[in-house]
């Protein structure tokens, strides 16, 4: 309970807010009570510019040994040799990482921006696009990830970093592919393109064993840890390239940042012991089942879904209801269902309205939504996006999510 009574009933409001709706948003999960403890700490107070063993303040022989936790663990759950800890997001992460694998200016190959790329992978409007020159590779058929037009624009564009992972992508990621085509291409044209992956959004799949881990192939991987992998809101670097890890922990700091945030250290650690349990391999296979079989629902009801390979997929709204994704999310959102607009595969509308929506079920499954209950929402979708009024559909999902765990009171080990 907080002294400052304003602050305190937003906090009750936000956590009534959470417990009521059904949040459906692909980029949220719940962490455990124990990892908002470790990040509501007294770890806060220090400061430990630097890294463990190599501080500019005294008093860090603790901080060092918390801080070598997280690292040691992310290790050992990605199977890398090289990990930092210290960023402050998933942006700070991919802004240190590429500064330590490319000058300013260097040349970017990234995936087109509509079909699932992340501000920092080159948009206008983030420093990405002002310190490095983006190209992009256009998706194949169907709205697949196709290694032939992957191949053909390393060649065209020959940059010094090839960038896989994305914000929206619904299908798996061929990793070990990629690291080939970018091998034959350096081969063929004597030339040193990097790998680099962003796995911010399926790091908890990853970590579950239940796809490609790209730190097996990449040269450098960047995350968040607050997504799928249900940590506190953080970024993270990994590396199997020895050659980078030196420039990895320089660009994070001094480059990009000053004193860690240990407190939110400590919680990543915690996040990732609970990712090294068999039960988060369990978790996770129900994330995917639930989000496949609430993506073929769709489909079996008449709608334009993209199906799912992992733990989120997209409606086309614009051909299926009528709607752009801006109204879709609206009246979702007044049924206490909570989505968010996303431009799908040759949108024709603008990232504002977009033509689709993306839906996860990472945060549900965290609250114990079953794959039942995944069937039945997606219906209550259907009825809200077809014209129903929202506020009687509302009940229903009140009722559903009244059902689950409690915010509070979500223990994960
Ligand atoms: C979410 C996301 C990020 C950025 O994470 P923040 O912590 O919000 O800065 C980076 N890349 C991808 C692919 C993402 O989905």
């Amino acid at each position: 309970m907080q002294k400052d009574l304003v602050l305190q009933s937003l906090i009750n409001e936000e956590t009534d807010r959470q417990n009521q709706g059904i949040e459906l948003i692909a980029s949220e999960n719940y962490p455990s009570l124990d990892v908002m403890e470790a990040q509501g700490s007294i770890l806060t107070a220090k400061y430990a510019e630097g890294y463990p063993g190599n501080r500019y303040y005294g008093g860090c022989e603790v901080i060092d040994k918390v801080e070598d936790l997280a690292r040691d663990r992310a290790k050992e759950l990605f199977g890398a040799k090289y990990a930092n800890v210290q960023p402050h997001s998933g942006s700070q992460a991919n802004y240190a990482a590429y500064h330590a694998l490319m000058p300013n200016g260097g040349k970017v190959l990234s995936l087109v921006l509509n079909d699932g790329g992340h501000l920092t992978h080159g948009s206008p409007v983030s420093f990405s696009s002002h310190t490095y020159s983006f190209s992009h590779y256009p998706l194949g058929d169907e709205g697949r990830l196709s290694i032939e037009e992957i191949k053909k624009a390393l060649d065209e564009h020959d940059p010094d970093v090839f960038l896989a992972g994305y914000s929206s992508y619904p299908y798996d990621i061929d990793f070990k592919a990629m690291r080939k085509a970018i091998d034959e291409h350096n081969a063929r044209k004597g030339t040193h393109t990097l790998f680099m992956v962003d796995m911010a959004h399926i790091a908890g799949i990853v970590a579950a064993g239940l796809c490609q881990n790209p730190v097996e192939y990449a040269d450098v991987v960047t995350s968040t840890t607050h997504k799928t992998l249900r940590g506190p809101r953080g970024g993270l670097i990994l590396s199997n390239n020895e050659d980078y890890f030196k420039a990895l922990d320089s660009a994070v700091f001094p480059y990009a940042q000053g004193g860690p945030l240990e407190h939110v250290i400590a919680a990543k650690g915690v996040a990732f012991l609970e990712a090294l349990q068999p039960e988060f391999k369990e978790y996770m296979k129900k994330v995917l089942e639930n989000t496949k079989t609430a993506a073929e629902e769709f489909l079996s009801m008449g709608v334009s879904s993209s199906g799912s390979e992992n733990h989120l997929f997209l409606l086309n709204v614009l051909d299926s209801y009528g709607l752009n994704g801006k109204e879709a999310q609206i009246r979702l959102g007044k049924a206490g269902i909570t989505v968010n607009k996303n431009m799908i595969h040759n949108d024709t509308l603008s990232a504002f309205k977009t033509s689709g929506i993306r839906i996860g079920f990472a945060a549900a499954t965290t609250r114990g939504c079953s794959t039942s209950e995944a069937i039945e929402i997606a219906h209550l979708i259907d009825r809200v996006l077809k014209g129903e009024d929202p506020l009687a559909i509302k009940k229903r999902c009140v009722e559903i999510a009244s059902g689950w765990k409690r915010i509070e009171a979500i223990r994960h080990l």
